[in-house]
């Protein structure tokens, strides 16, 4: 292995975490698999009247469409935009190879969507050099082998890499796209300075109502939230956020990597004697689903970003919806809230034969607090972040409920319907949503 330089501090980082996010990943790969929209503004996402955006090149983002954007104000600003509506077996096939990459750097590779993961490359230093050496390698690779680019942070927690793989990141300013600097390493004597610069919606947890709510108190910069005894925002955000977002704020962040999450979704599917169209019954069993996805989830000390709504109509047409958070919830009324708000954006006059409700993107449920990054924390919608909130709010009365379920039984409260051998599903690879933190995105099949 080449010596590093005397100035790569990075080598005594301990823990040293990486985060590894492509460019603009679904709208990359088009672009590197049909050379003909190099340069061109290209937009892969819904092209129906409920279309988002999952992703857009750069200079599609000079036009200021960003992703998760719906589709019609993106055509409106980019009225030349190639929309595309994406492969998402194409994409998944180049997540494998991206993943094969990082994980010849370690074991410790935790996938956070298809283009995104974390890495702790804190035992694989004496084999490939200091972090910011692999950091480089990494980013060498992906661009020799898959012809992609990424961004790179690293520091000593996820939080930070995170962060620093933002700033790593292509900037544009006054319609002009910058080449980032690919690799931002942050040292832990750089942390205070580095966060002291940052807004409080770039910690995750943060979306727009949280962000409002700080800001009703004077609380802007993450330097003000560092500087809050935690105590006085409790009667604010909730005990458990309270802490949670004081101790981000302050650089405290000691999850781990954990590698080798399975992509498993635990869910509940129910097909109708008679067609409904009802939408207040389909509320109920909804509201059913929910209670019965998040009794599994807490059986399985479980929580998961993903809710995904599936309806299949009179004419076996599936729609699948998806909404991913920025936080894992188990909470059956958290649950209810986002799956209630895909299924209202779910025409349902055909009548609908088949209903189902999955969470997916799960993660360990055994800590309190659980906050996990957003991707893109400010473009969080309302029906998140305050599911986030009642994920919050609610936990006391959950617990509460999980006790007397298991000690009266599953009918002491409410009707939560069992779930079968065929309650705990693998999603297809259709039912993978449109990349972390993108809202909404409809796949059909025929
Ligand atoms: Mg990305």
């Amino acid at each position: 292995m080449a010596e590093q330089p005397a100035a790569d501090r990075s080598s005594s980082l301990n823990p040293a975490i990486l985060l590894v996010d492509m460019d603009s990943f679904f709208a990359s790969v088009e672009v590197r698999d049909n050379p003909s929209l190099a340069g061109r503004p290209v937009l892969v996402g819904g092209s129906g009247k409920r279309g988002v955006v999952a992703a857009c090149t750069y200079e599609a983002r000079r036009f200021g469409v960003h992703s998760a954007m719906p589709m019609a104000t993106a055509r409106r600003l980019c009225p030349d935009a190639v929309i595309l509506g994406g492969d998402m077996s194409r994409y998944a096939a180049v997540s494998r190879q991206l993943h094969r990459i990082l994980r010849d750097v370690t074991p410790l590779v935790e996938p956070l969507g298809l283009d995104e993961a974390f890495l702790d490359v804190t035992g694989s230093t004496a084999l490939f050099g200091s972090p910011r050496a692999i950091a480089l390698a990494i980013r060498e690779r992906i661009d020799v082998e898959l012809s992609l680019r990424c961004a790179v942070g690293v520091g000593p927690s996820k939080l930070i890499a995170k962060l620093a793989s933002r700033e790593a990141k292509p900037t544009i300013a006054d319609g002009v796209v910058r080449e980032g600097s690919g690799v931002v390493v942050i040292m832990p004597d750089e942390v205070r300075g580095f966060l002291d610069r940052l807004d409080v919606g770039a910690l995750f947890g943060v979306g727009p109502a949280t962000a409002s709510a700080l800001a009703r108190l004077g609380i802007e910069r993450v330097a003000d939230l560092a500087q809050m005894d935690p105590e006085i925002l409790v009667r604010h955000l909730g005990q458990s956020q309270a802490y949670a977002l004081v101790a981000l704020a302050r650089g405290q962040d000691d999850r781990p990597v954990v590698a080798d999450q399975v992509s498993k979704s635990i869910g509940h599917e129910e097909t109708f004697a008679e067609d409904v169209s009802d939408r207040e019954i389909l509320g109920q069993r909804l509201r059913r689903q929910a209670v019965a996805v998040s009794g599994a989830l807490r059986a399985a000390t479980r929580r998961g970003r993903t809710v995904t709504v599936k309806v299949k109509d009179s004419s076996f047409r599936t729609r699948t919806r998806s909404h991913t958070l920025s936080s894992g919830i188990d909470d059956h009324v958290a649950i209810f809230t986002v799956a209630g708000a895909l299924l209202a954006a779910v025409d349902v006059d055909e009548g609908v034969r088949l209903l189902g409700l999955s969470v997916s993107n799960l993660e360990d449920g055994s800590n309190p607090v659980q906050l996990r990054l957003s991707v893109d924390g400010e473009e969080n919608d309302d029906p998140s972040s305050s599911a986030e909130q009642l994920q919050q709010d609610r936990a006391g009365l959950e617990d509460a409920v999980d006790e007397i379920r298991a000690r009266f039984g599953r009918h002491a409260l409410g009707s939560a319907s069992s779930l079968g051998a065929d309650g705990l599903v693998v999603p297809a690879q259709r039912d993978v949503p449109f990349g972390p933190a993108e809202p909404s995105q409809e796949i059909q099949e025929p």
